[in-house]
């Protein structure tokens, strides 16, 4: 399938035009721990890579080959993993390239469990996460040393909604030799982070792309565009003898197959090692949620648009957080990179303060008061009291919570439906 194909028909076509063995249009879900081998020189050259093909569920799956096949379509690189969760995507992303004594630079504005992953479970395996803030990105260039392994941020992190520099940093980190990561899973589609410059991108699939709030998992794309090799003793793990698989050197292993080394490693290696694949059915239930996401993204925008407009003119709303109501740098960083929209989450503040934002929440009839993002119903929270209650005020304050904040995960129900809910909630708040 070519790549010259547009987004809403990579979501529908990539990867897959029917099952060999029964013509089935519908992607199957191929519920198997296993697959038997042709003969044992088959099963010899699957175990050496000599050929590639299906050994155990645990490493490769044939329909989460299809997802991953089709997200690489979608975002423009060479080739994916699809792994248990979003968590596990972040965590595969850093592991793939530090060991213990490495470090690595990430923005301040990620999701609160990335961060935890990062500052706590990350530290104690000796890698150090160095915290910077977005909004300078020369301070990825400061915070880096010859033990830097990689830069990692989201493009459109919430609560602050202040879209990430991608071009900016992913320069910085190609002049000094360092990857850029990307956690796209807030804007699929609307931003392609390779176009501007990213290494790897990565999801929770369990948001948008799922999109119907029924499975977890995470995806990694490689973008084939880093050179590995050049940073010699700087990826160990890519360019030195890999004890575990005789001696390869996934640089040296994937030159027939591609520039590949950094997803492989990933599959053959941790996934291998620390498990956590992406089961097939949830697999397929992303694959369902693709072939609408062009359609749905579209939606979310449109209304969460509408939405920021409505609640910038409100009295009982001191302000609104929306990259479409941005101006300055932080707009110009919007524009730079998202095309179509500004995405589904909308960020306000009443003027009412913590006791608003409660009252608020528990007035609203339609929208759900659930933690997610990206579901195809409408959502709110009130961090300061939920996601954001274990911070001190201060804390609160640098990652964009204040007492009266509400997040917003716009959904694609009508318009007037979701304005209505939202206005007699505002009216109790
Ligand atoms: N990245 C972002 C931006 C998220 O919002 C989340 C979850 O909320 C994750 C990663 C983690 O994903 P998961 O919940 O699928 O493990």
């Amino acid at each position: 399938m070519s790549n010259a194909l547009r987004p809403e028909t990579l979501a529908l076509h990539a990867g897959f035009r029917k099952d060999p063995a029964t013509n089935a249009v519908a992607v199957p879900i191929h519920q198997t721990t296993a697959y038997q081998f042709d003969s044992t020189d088959h099963a010899e050259n699957l175990f050496a890579l000599k050929e590639l093909g299906n050994i155990y569920s645990r490493i490769m799956n044939p329909t989460c080959d299809v997802l991953e096949q089709r997200m690489t379509a979608i975002e423009g690189g060479v080739a994916a993993l699809a792994v248990g969760s979003g968590q596990a995507a972040s965590n595969f992303c850093v592991l793939n390239l530090c060991k213990a004594g490495d470090n690595f630079v990430s923005s301040t504005d990620i999701y609160g469990g990335t961060w935890n992953l990062f500052a706590n479970t990350l530290k104690d395996l000796g890698i150090e996460c160095r915290f910077v803030d977005p909004s300078d990105p020369e301070s990825f260039r400061r915070a880096t040393d010859k033990n830097t392994r990689c830069y990692y941020a989201e493009t459109l992190p919430n609560p602050k909604l202040n879209v990430f520099p991608i071009k900016q940093v992913a320069d910085i980190g190609r002049d000094l030799g360092v990857p850029l990561i990307m956690d796209n899973t807030a804007a699929p589609l609307l931003c392609r982070p390779f176009d501007h410059g990213a290494a790897i991108v990565m999801y929770s699939t369990t948001k948008y792309i799922g999109g119907h709030g029924t499975s977890i998992g995470g995806l990694v794309i490689d973008g084939g565009n880093f050179d590995w090799e050049a940073g010699g003793d700087k990826f160990p793990t890519l360019n030195q003898p890999d004890p575990s698989y005789h001696g390869a050197v996934w640089t040296e292993a994937v030159k027939p197959l591609g520039p590949i080394a950094y997803i492989l490693r990933m599959r053959v290696i941790l996934l291998r090692d620390m498990g956590a694949p992406m089961s097939p059915m949830n697999a397929f239930q992303f694959i369902q949620g693709l072939e609408t996401l062009p359609l749905r993204m579209r939606a979310h925008c449109e209304n969460a648009e509408k939405v920021a407009a409505f609640l910038n003119g409100h009295e009982k709303v001191a302000s609104v957080i929306f990259p479409g109501l941005q101006d300055g740098a932080t707009r110009a960083n919007a524009d730079a990179v998202m095309t179509g929209g500004y995405g589904g989450l909308v960020g306000f503040e009443l003027a009412g303060g913590k006791p608003a934002g409660k009252t608020f929440i528990d007035g609203l009839e339609l929208l759900y008061h659930v933690a997610n993002i990206g579901d195809a119903r409408s959502l709110a929270i009130h961090p300061a009291s939920t996601t954001h209650s274990q911070l001190s005020a201060e804390e609160q304050l640098q990652t964009g919570v204040t007492p009266g904040y509400v997040r917003l995960s716009v959904g694609i129900e009508h318009i007037d439906d979701i304005l209505a809910d939202l206005s007699q909630a505002l009216d109790k708040a």
